[in-house]
């Protein structure tokens, strides 16, 4: 299907809300019918009728159709958060006794999920380095169900050859859950690799205007029908009409948005690739990237996301180093919004609790946003006498 008719048209029944060309936001928990006949037959079949918005829900409808087509999917639900969608399409497909393999560095609420959640339940897991196909398939045992994987992930941006993992569990009976965050469906279709499951945190590019937190789950028609029938409906991670209409708008502009992140994040990353104060950076469109071509292969285009390491000797030289970005890059966690961000990885150091992270003081993530990218790398230019010693 074609984007620009799915993101302008596919989903919009004007004539039902009297021509408008912006869908209203149907703010009602429940919805009312005029024969006994009619309401048994919505209750039958809540996933594709109105019968309360913890279920389905007029605007949530337009988006999940969106949603779904943008990721050459049969259905999709919406959530209310990342974290939620993630959830539901791992426990949706989980019993306990089952056993479940993971991407080694998935996102840190979805590490948590796995090891100190879904292991109340009697659900064992192993964490693998999945860029290793003969790694997944030596992990494999009777009861593996699930293989769960991000990629690239949105920290150290490892990759994993999604159709050979898809066909590789295929092989075993697993179904294969993809994060593509990062990505967004702009530069990746895990789905036509032959993965059986998509989530995305919505909260990124999909709505773009940092102002939603949202998720959605892409699959078949079959799996997202019995997802939706127990795990959605009894765990209830709705999205809101309010949140679900926000996301509509930002989805207008997702192609436009991406792009120019993608543009703009290539000169930012070659500008640093070649300071001498730059260790190294990890961009997956960057031919530096060790999975570069795998990268190649499978994606269409990077997105605003990368990570740089850089050469400081001290943690206070990267502090003030970090300060000196700012407002160009606000320090707040998060991306795929208008807006440039940093998470300095110093930020996780001396914190008095947690041990130090696994990651150098001196990495730090970066999104870029839809800046001039010459304003941005202006701004480094004056930050680097920080790095001086
Ligand atoms: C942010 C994020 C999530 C979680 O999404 P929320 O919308 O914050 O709940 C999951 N996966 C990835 C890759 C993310 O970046």
């Amino acid at each position: 299907m074609d984007t620009s008719y799915l993101l302008t048209h596919l989903g919009e029944e004007r004539e039902d809300y009297y021509n408008a060309v912006i869908p209203p936001i149907m703010q009602s928990s429940n919805f009312a019918y005029n024969s006994l006949a009619d309401f048994r037959s919505a209750i039958l079949n809540e996933l594709d009728n109105f019968v309360y918005s913890r279920g389905n829900n007029p605007t949530v409808a337009i988006l999940r159709q969106k949603l779904a087509a943008l990721e050459q999917a049969e259905d999709a639900l919406v959530f209310g958060s990342g974290s939620a969608a993630c959830a539901v399409a791992i426990i949706s497909q989980l019993q306990a006794g089952d056993h479940l393999l993971s991407v080694q560095s998935p996102y840190s609420w979805t590490y948590k999920l796995i090891s100190k959640l879904l292991s109340r339940f009697g659900i064992s897991y192993d964490f693998i380095d999945a860029s290793n196909l003969q790694e997944i398939e030596a992990a494999i045992r009777p009861n593996t169900k699930v293989l769960f994987l991000e990629s690239p992930n949105s920290l150290t941006f490892e990759l994993q050859d999604l159709a050979a993992c898809a066909a590789l569990a295929k092989k075993h009976g697993i179904r294969t859950i993809c994060d593509n965050s990062y990505a967004s469906p702009i530069y990746q279709n895990p789905i036509a690799l032959g993965i059986d499951l998509v989530v995305h945190s919505a909260t990124k590019y999909l709505n773009g205007h940092s102002d939603v937190v949202a998720g959605v789950v892409c699959g078949s028609k079959a799996l997202i029908q019995k997802m939706f029938e127990l795990d959605y409906m009894a765990l209830g991670p709705a999205i809101s009409p309010n949140d679900a209409w926000l996301l509509l708008r930002g989805l207008r502009t997702l192609p436009l948005r991406i792009q120019k992140s993608n543009e703009h994040a290539k000169k930012v990353v070659d500008y640093l690739a070649q300071h001498p104060k730059v260790d190294y950076v990890l961009y997956p469109g960057h031919p530096s990237h060790p999975q570069y071509e795998l990268a190649q292969k499978q994606m269409s285009g990077f997105g605003g996301l990368f990570s740089v390491n850089f050469k400081a000797k001290r943690i206070e030289q990267m502090e003030r180093f970090s300060e000196a970005l700012m407002p160009t890059f606000l320090l707040a966690v998060s991306w795929g919004g208008f807006e440039s961000l940093q998470v300095p990885t110093a930020c996780f150091y001396n914190l008095g609790t947690a041990p130090p992270p696994p990651l150098p003081f001196s990495f730090v993530r970066y999104y870029v946003g839809l800046e001039d990218p010459d304003y941005i790398i202006d701004a480094f230019e004056k930050a680097f006498v920080h790095l001086e010693d």
